[in-house]
């Protein structure tokens, strides 16, 4: 590994530029005896594209199913909520806005005046090659971010619905649909119906969450947002999660965990694409919804409800394979089969975790003990003016690539896995984690992940 040197001192972010070491709190020689994929860090060269085989059948010793229950959207408690926006996006289609428009004012274009301030102090004080870094990695973004752009609302045009039906019962539909939506690419597949219990997580007119995500435009200063109508049109949502190049995220901010993140959300745009055209190509109607402002709901939610995983402190979902899961959904009214909830124990793990808040660079994540009713929902709160303002300086998955379950499929995890599902074993997998990775765990560097560097 190249000497650098450190000139400003943003942590994360110049750990991901390789400025600082990146030593393991880890004894060396164990994680090496465990192999390559003991861990992202541990020895052996692994490229940041190089995805770790995500387990497509989730074996059944990582979580149990559990019914459909009133007032829970999966383990989560759910009161009459007034919505679940999606803070993260949220917070950037305001910066679109305002930047679109080079509008400072209010609360939103002071916060981003602020950071794009910040952000130029930072690159000054860059060395060349970390600015070429930076220029590599926004290019790879682009070409990801493209995608959400020429896929934007009112776009693409679906193909025709045929008009022969394959008809089969509801329960060898969904297991075939899944099949097909994993061919094409993604890990998990869960499906939900959607129902009154859900609207609340539906946007409306006038929403801001995110409906200028396809790009930002000059001229528009407000995000009026589309109607959705309700009762909803499609009667089912296929819920699809794609998971992160887990050595990239492990870069924590900076170049390479953008480019990581931005690749599978460039991705996003696409499976949903192919397996709605598969849909109607049987019969069906069906509508691709992904992240660029052409979904309707929040995708955290309905992915919990589609069993995919359980709500986090981080605010995203989390499987036991971890925090970097992409989501996007086809809506349908194929007659499909809806998946039970998933539990893995993680409502008390998040209680005693707190790893995702304590390493939070821009202190967004609570450090509270129990979660609390956050319009309408239990929850831990989420502050998005920090985490907009912090990842528009450096880029963070932080909370994502910090997270214990963010961890490649080994025994030694999968054992991990098992302790944590009860609330005395989540205490000893926590230590364990501090113990084995660090409780502020190094970033990556960019050596030998990085596609661009040689
Ligand atoms: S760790 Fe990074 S991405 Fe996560 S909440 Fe904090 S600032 Fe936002
Ligand atoms: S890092 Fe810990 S507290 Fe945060 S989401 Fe993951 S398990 Fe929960």
């Amino acid at each position: 590994m190249k000497e650098k040197k450190t000139p400003v001192s943003r942590r994360n972010f110049l750990k991901t530029l390789g400025i600082t070491g990146a030593a393991l709190a880890a004894p060396a020689p164990l994680l090496a005896a465990l192999g390559n994929n003991a861990d992202p860090s541990g020895a052996g060269a692994v490229k940041a594209n190089q995805l770790i085989e995500y387990p497509k059948e989730m074996p059944k010793i990582f979580y149990k199913r559990v019914p459909k229950k009133d007032g829970y959207v999966g383990t989560t408690k759910v009161l009459n909520p007034v919505g679940f926006p999606d803070a993260r996006e949220h917070g950037f289609s305001q910066f679109f806005i305002h930047g679109a428009n080079k509008d400072y004012s209010g609360e939103w274009g002071q916060l981003l005046k602020e950071a794009q301030e910040e952000k130029k102090k930072l690159m000054a004080t860059l060395t060349e090659e970390q600015r070429q870094d930076v220029m590599w990695g926004d290019a790879i973004v682009q070409a990801s971010d493209i995608w959400h752009i020429n896929l934007e609302w009112g776009k693409w045009a679906p193909a025709p619905i045929s008009p022969t039906k394959l008809e089969l019962p509801p329960d060898v539909m969904s297991a075939k649909i899944k099949k097909v939506a994993k061919w094409f690419g993604v890990d998990q597949v869960g499906i939900c119906e959607i129902n009154d219990s859900l609207r609340p997580f539906f946007f409306k007119i006038g929403r801001t969450q995110g409906s200028l995500r396809g790009g930002p435009r000059a001229g528009v200063t407000v995000d009026n947002g589309r109607e959705v109508p309700w009762p909803y049109p499609y009667k089912y949502c296929i819920v699809l999660a794609k998971a992160e190049g887990l050595y990239g995220l492990k870069a924590l901010t900076g170049p390479l965990n953008n480019v990581t993140v931005a690749t599978e959300c460039g991705e996003d745009d696409i499976f949903p694409r192919n397996l709605e055209t598969v849909v109607r190509q049987l019969g069906y109607d069906a509508r691709a919804q992904s992240m660029n402002g052409t979904e309707d709901f929040n995708f955290v939610a309905m992915a919990v409800a589609a069993g995919l995983g359980e709500l986090g402190r981080n605010g995203q979902l989390i499987s036991p394979w971890g925090a970097h899961l992409r989501l996007s959904a086809v809506t349908t009214n194929m007659p499909l089969l809806a998946d039970d909830y998933m539990d893995f124990g993680l409502q008390d793990f998040c209680k005693t975790c707190k790893k995702c808040a304590e390493n939070c660079p821009s202190g967004a994540l609570s450090l509270d003990n129990e979660p609390s009713m956050i319009g309408g929902v239990l929850r831990y709160s989420f502050d998005a003016k920090k985490c907009t303002k912090q990842r528009t300086i450096t880029g963070c998955a932080v909370c994502a690539g910090v997270c214990p379950y963010s961890k490649p499929d080994n025994i030694v995890h999968s054992i991990g896995r098992v302790i944590g599902q009860n609330p005395v074993g989540a205490k000893v997998l926590k230590n364990l984690d501090d113990l084995f990775y660090g409780a502020h765990p190094a970033a990556r560097d960019m050596d030998g992940l990085a596609p661009w560097r040689l």
